[in-house]
This record gives C-alpha cells, structure tokens and sequence, in this order.
C-alpha cells in the first residue's frame, strides 16, 4: 500500500490539499477523479516531491516525504501534464528516466540503454529512437514521455493525464498498458478526465474536489456512492451491455 495520511500541499496563497488520506493499493490501477482545479494534479506533484507537502506518504513503510529527490525517484516516477520539449532524440529522452541510477560520472551504462529500449518497445515507439521529439506528433511524443517514466522503473507509477494526444484506440491500448504494469505489481496512479474509462478501468478510485477527497473505493462503490454526481453536478448512469457496464453522464445540475 501506498498510505497517504494527513497529506496537505499547495502553492504559496493557495493551501490546495486540505489534511488528505488515502490508501492507494500496490498492483492496481487507481484513478484519481475530480473536477478542474480539485487538486489531482497538486496531488501527484506532492506524492513525487515536486511540491512541498506536510503529513505521511509511505510506500510499504518508507516514508517518501523525507527522502531525497533521488532517492525519491528510484521509488516514484510522475509524468507531468504540461511538458517542455526539448531540443533532444526520443532515445536521449527516454534515457532521462535513468537518471536516478547514475553515479559519477554521469555516463549511461547498458543496463541504462536496455532499460531504456525495453520501455520503448513496450510504448511501441523503439522505431522512433532516432527522432528529434520536435518531429514526432502529439500522441506520438506522449508514448514517448511514458516510455521515459517506465525506463525510470519505479515501484510507483503517477500519470497525469497520460490520454491527452491519444486517439481512442491508443487510449485503449495505454489503459492495457497501465493494467499490464499492474498485474506486474506496481502501483499506478492515473488522472483521468474520462469518467466512463475511469469507471470501466480503474481497480479503485479516489473522488476529490476542493482540496479534500471525498470517496475511496472501486469503481462500483464509487458510483454507487453518488460522489461523483456530486462532485461533477451530473448525472452518471450506466447501462449493462455484453461488454460490462457503459457509463453515461446527462448535464442536469443536481442540488
Ligand atoms: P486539477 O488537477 O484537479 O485540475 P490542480 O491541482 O491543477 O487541479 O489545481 C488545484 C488548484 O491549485 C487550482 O485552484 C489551481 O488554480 C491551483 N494551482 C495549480 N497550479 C498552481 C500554481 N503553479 N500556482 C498557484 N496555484 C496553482
């Protein structure tokens, strides 16, 4: 388990996470839920150190909080929403996820390379190595900065909003990747704005809003729960279908 306890995090003027706990399970795909400016983003930056934060996270007892931005990257990789785009190859990118690994002198060693390679073919995008990420398109570029969060090889996986740029179909495809880095145990956090893929992927899900997590728990107790109507002022309704429950959400404000 990854325990977050008390957790408050924010930005100066701006106390965004308000005393936040949370048990986010180990090989599971959880979903963080909410609506804009809820704080899911504060969230993941808190939980991988880019923001300051006060309370407990621990990952199997270790307390993260206190450890080194180093040291914290061995335990935790986040792929930020917003993302610069370096002058650099797909490649030199991807190897930037070793870069806890490296001792001086920074050289990359094979393993560094082989990690990097493997992340690449599992994000289908080894054939653009060679690339400037300048030349790649969108959906392309996103694989890319996935392949470099899986390349740092971390127990703890945070993904905010990895579908933005994908098509439908890789959408899909990168919900079997985040469940195939679950089934190999890891702990993988995503930020969704898609409810119904939410609901239809997650292994469990966390609804914030205002700083402040209102519900925990799979994806049928969370609809169930009402939360998310709440939280989002919709409707969400579902109808069974040969393929599972398909979610639907209508406008009407609910008071
Ligand atoms: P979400 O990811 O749920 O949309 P965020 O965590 O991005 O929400 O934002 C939560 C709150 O923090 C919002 O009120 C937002 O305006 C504010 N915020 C986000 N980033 C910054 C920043 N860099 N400086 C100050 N306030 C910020």
């Amino acid at each position: 388990m990854l325990e977050i306890r008390n957790l408050s995090a924010g930005y100066p003027g701006n106390p965004v996470l308000n005393d936040i706990s949370l048990s986010i399970p180990h090989g599971a795909v959880t979903v963080i839920a909410g609506p804009n400016g809820s704080g899911k983003s504060t969230l993941l930056k808190a939980l991988a150190g880019i923001l300051p934060a006060t309370g407990s996270v621990r990952l199997d007892g270790l307390e993260l909080l206190t450890l080194p931005a180093r040291e914290l990257a061995k335990h935790v990789a986040f792929l930020p929403q917003n993302r610069t785009v370096p002058e650099i190859t797909a490649k030199n990118l991807v190897l930037h996820g070793r870069f806890p690994y490296l001792s001086y002198p920074r050289r990359y060693r094979q393993e560094d390379h082989e990690k990097a390679e493997a992340a690449m073919k599992k994000m289908g995008v080894w054939d653009l190595a060679g690339r400037k990420l300048a030349t790649l398109s969108g959906g392309q570029r996103q694989k890319v900065y996935i392949a470099m969060a899986l390349a740092q090889d971390t127990p703890v996986v945070l993904l905010d909003e990895p579908n933005t740029f994908l098509d439908i179909a890789h959408q899909l495809q990168l919900m079997d990747q985040a469940r195939a880095l679950a089934a190999e145990g890891k702990t993988v956090v995503l930020v969704l704005h898609d409810l119904s893929m939410a609901l239809e992927c997650a292994d469990s899900m966390a609804v914030l809003s205002q700083g402040a997590c209102l519900f925990q728990g799979s994806p049928e107790e969370t609809f169930l729960s009402g939360h998310l109507d709440r939280a989002f002022q919709v409707q969400v309704q579902r109808v069974q279908t040969p393929d599972g429950w398909k979610h639907y959400f209508s406008g009407k404000t609910i008071l």
